[in-house]
């Protein structure tokens, strides 16, 4: 097991893979994705968007700074100060977000709301900064910059149980699509938290009953909670049934009370909306650590940065293999094509080496007959195919996801 977890070790991979670095030059904790790192987070960012305007999600962005006095307003400077940065404008301090929530708050305050509008979610893949201690840093899995998949749900209390319903089923496909199956806690009230020991009971039981509701077996996770709510936490296990915290979602009374949030009900009073923050994936970068050890960097198809490389025999198929290449990229193949008059043994290895899914050798029979024939990392050959019909192989996988 321990063996495994070195070869699926994931900054390994992310070097051998070339998809990203993180380096003290740059600063500790902090990302830089390479070309094939971006497109596997693009593929990923994608699927995110799609999948959260199918829900009925609106799509939003704040700014990464914003006034400290609004992070006093929200607790965050009392009780989160020490994870943040800050820096001065104009004479101004101004707090860098270590969360999302505070611009989807000012969008729902920007209009008078009434119960018709709700449930409102607002999604925003948010980039975040939090200062984690120098000695947790580890690859992509803790870093000082990310991005979550967050959303903020506003919605009346009666509406409350439905919205973590779709959240829950949200988070099951999402484990379903990437192929990890997963655990779910409760997280109640931590020692340094703000509102009312009402309010945290009302969203404890808001939570716990959703989860009851809905037949979700949960364990307790006593003052593990965020200083705002209680949350649930699904841990996904990977390949190795090592477990990773993924999705959360957390409760709160209390920063709509701080920002003065209202609704106009049906009987035409002023009431208050209760605020769930969640996101489905969490962090990305951590997501694609994750992914990169589950899979040992051997990706499906449908998130493989290269999904299939071409390579020559000879100098004289490179015209051929150049019109193939193009139709490819034309067609949204991620396709890579190795041209150069190396041995066709070292192009095998290097095409190995770079866990592509297919690999399509080039020789005279393939220009003569204007044929591929893919040949699966797994070393099952797939016959000579023309290039349309692979095209719309690969295309299929993709719609499968797999
Ligand atoms: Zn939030």
């Amino acid at each position: 097991m321990l063996e495994e977890a070195k070869k699926r070790d994931h900054r390994k991979l992310g070097r051998e893979l070339d998809l990203f670095q993180v380096n003290d030059e740059a600063g500790a904790g902090l990302v830089i994705f390479h070309p094939k790192g971006m497109l596997l987070r693009y593929i990923i960012e994608e699927w995110e968007r799609k999948e959260h305007l199918k829900r009925g999600y609106d799509m939003v962005m704040g700014p990464q700074i914003l006034k400290v006095d609004l992070w006093k307003k929200s607790g965050h400077f009392d009780h989160y100060r020490d994870n943040m940065y800050f820096t001065e404008v104009d004479g101004q301090t101004y707090g860098i977000k270590p969360m999302n929530c505070l611009s989807h708050m000012l969008i729902y305050k920007s209009k008078i709301r009434s119960y018709r509008d709700l449930p409102l979610r607002y999604f925003e893949l948010g980039t975040v900064h939090r200062h984690e201690k120098t000695g947790v840093l580890h690859g992509l899995m803790r870093v000082r910059q990310f991005t979550q998949d967050d959303a903020h749900i506003l919605c009346m209390p009666e509406q409350l149980n439905a919205e973590i319903r779709a959240i829950a089923d949200f988070v099951n496909y999402a484990m379903g699509i990437f192929g990890f199956e997963y655990e779910v806690e409760l997280s109640t009230r931590p020692e340094h938290s703000i509102g009312s020991d009402s309010d945290w009971d009302l969203a404890t039981h808001a939570l716990e009953n959703a989860l009851q509701d809905n037949n979700i077996s949960y364990e307790v996770n006593e003052g593990d909670g965020a200083f705002y709510g209680p949350k649930i936490d699904f841990k996904l296990k990977d390949a190795l049934k090592r477990k990773w915290q993924c999705a959360t979602i957390q409760c709160d009374f209390t920063l709509p009370e701080r920002f003065d949030l209202s609704y106009i009900g049906a009987d035409g009073e002023k009431h208050r909306p209760v605020m769930l923050h969640r996101v489905i994936l969490g962090a990305i970068e951590r997501f694609m650590g994750v992914l990169i050890e589950h899979y040992a960097g051997a990706f499906p198809v449908w998130l493989a940065p290269t999904q299939c490389v071409l390579l020559t025999v000879t100098d004289k198929q490179i015209p051929y293999a150049r019109t193939v290449y193009e139709r490819f990229i034309e067609a949204g193949i991620r396709c890579e094509a190795y041209l150069d008059n190396e041995k066709l043994g070292y192009k095998i290895r290097q095409a190995q080496m770079q866990k592509i899914p297919y690999m399509l050798v080039i020789g005279d029979k393939e220009v003569a007959a204007q044929t591929v024939s893919p040949r699966a990392r797994d070393g099952q050959n797939l016959g000579a195919l023309p290039v349309e019909q692979f095209i719309a192989f690969i295309r299929e996988m993709c719609e499968k996801k797999q």
